[in-house]
C-alpha cells in the first residue's frame, strides 16, 4: 500500500432506488459520506440509470465514483451475480442488451401478479409499477406493493407465501450465461467480477469462469465471515484475480442499512483502476468514459 491509500476505504457494492434498494443517489452519497468512505461504486441490477446522478453527488462530496452493475446470470446450473465495474455509460451495445433484460424483468412482474391473481390476491401490475418507478423492477417491489395494499402483513411474509422459489408467484428470471456477461462488460470498456461467491456455496464453476475472462472476485461482503472472505483471498491469489468487496446496501429494505459493514482497503482499488487502464490501453480510442 503507497502513503496515498493508507486510511482510504472503498464500498464498490450498492444499490438505489434505480433497482431494489430505497435511497435515492443523494441519501446514498450522504450515508458514505457519513462512513467517511474514499470511494464508492453504483451495482444497480441489470441497469446504470442511477450512475450520472450518483457520480454528480460524488463529485459534490468529494468522493469518488466507478460506474458499476449486477448483471444476472448462470454458470452450469448456478446463479451467478456479476459486478460490472468501470462501464462505458454511452456504449451502444451495451445498453441495448441490458435494455432487453429491464424488459423481462417488467415482463416478469407482471406475469407474478397474474399469477397472484389466479391464488386471489387482488394486486395490479401497475400498483408494483409505480412503486417501484425505475426499469429494472423485482421481487422486492412486488413484496413492498403487497404490504402497501394490505394484502400481505410483511415483506418476509409476502417471499415466505407467494414470491420465494417454487411458490405460487415465483417467476424464473432469464439469466445469460457467465461467459455472455464478462463478454458484455469487456466490450463496454469494463472489469467483470464474481459477486459474494460465498452465497453460492459453488466454487466449481469459478475455474470456468476465469477461462471466460473473469477479472475479480469479492472477497469481502456482509455475509462473509472472516474465514470466508479469506478463503476467496485464497482463490484471488491462486487464479490471479482482483479482489473487490462491498456491501450489498440495499438502505432500508433489508432492515438496517449495510452501508459501511464493508470497507475495502483503497490498494485494490488501485489494482482495479490498474487492470481497467489496461484494458482500454489494448482497444484505445473506443470508449466515452
Ligand atoms: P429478483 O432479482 O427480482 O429475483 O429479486 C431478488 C431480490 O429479492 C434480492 O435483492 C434478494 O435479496 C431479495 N430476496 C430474495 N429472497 C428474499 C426473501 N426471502 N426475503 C426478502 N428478500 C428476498
Ligand atoms: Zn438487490
Ligand atoms: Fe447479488
Ligand atoms: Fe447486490
Amino acid at each position: 500500500m503507497n502513503s496515498t491509500s493508507a486510511g482510504r476505504f472503498a464500498d464498490l457494492h450498492l444499490h438505489t432506488y434505480f433497482s431494489d434498494g430505497t435511497y435515492s443517489p443523494d441519501e446514498l452519497v450522504a450515508q458514505a459520506a457519513r462512513q467517511e468512505l474514499a470511494v464508492v461504486a453504483l451495482t444497480d441490477h441489470d441497469t446504470v440509470e442511477g450512475c450520472q446522478p450518483t457520480a454528480s453527488a460524488c463529485h459534490t462530496a468529494g468522493i469518488e465514483f466507478i460506474t458499476g452493475t449486477e448483471l444476472t446470470a448462470e454458470q452450469a446450473g448456478h446463479e451467478i451475480h456479476i459486478l460490472g465495474y468501470a462501464i462505458d455509460l454511452q456504449h451502444p451495445r451495451f445498453l441495448k442488451e441490458i435494455g432487453k433484460f429491464q424488459a423481462v424483468r417488467q415482463n416478469r412482474i407482471r406475469e407474478m401478479v397474474q399469477r397472484l391473481n389466479q391464488v386471489n390476491v387482488p394486486l395490479h401490475a401497475d400498483q408494483v409499477f409505480a412503486l417501484a418507478n425505475c426499469r429494472a423492477p423485482g421481487r422486492p417491489h412486488v413484496a413492498r406493493a403487497l404490504v402497501q395494499a394490505g394484502l400481505v402483513g410483511s415483506l418476509d411474509e409476502a417471499f415466505e407465501r407467494f414470491l420465494k422459489k417454487n411458490r405460487p408467484a415465483w417467476v424464473p428470471k432469464f439469466k445469460m450465461s457467465a461467459a455472455e456477461a464478462t463478454e458484455l462488460i469487456h466490450e463496454a470498456g469494463g472489469v467483470a467480477v464474481m459477486a459474494h461467491p460465498g452465497l453460492n456455496r459453488s466454487d466449481e464453476v469459478i475455474p470456468g469462469m476465469v477461462d471466460d475472462g473473469l477479472d475479480g472476485i469479492e472477497c469481502f461482503h456482509t455475509k462473509h465471515s472472516q474465514t470466508i472472505s479469506e478463503h476467496y483471498l485464497h482463490i484471488a491469489e491462486k487464479f490471479g484475480l482482483l479482489v473487490t468487496g462491498g456491501s450489498d446496501c440495499h438502505g432500508l429494505s433489508k432492515g438496517r442499512p449495510l452501508i459501511g459493514s464493508v470497507k475495502l482497503p483503497y490498494e485494490h482499488v488501485e489494482k482495479l483502476k490498474a487492470k481497467v487502464a489496461e484494458r482500454r490501453a489494448a482497444t484505445s480510442g473506443q470508449f466515452s468514459a
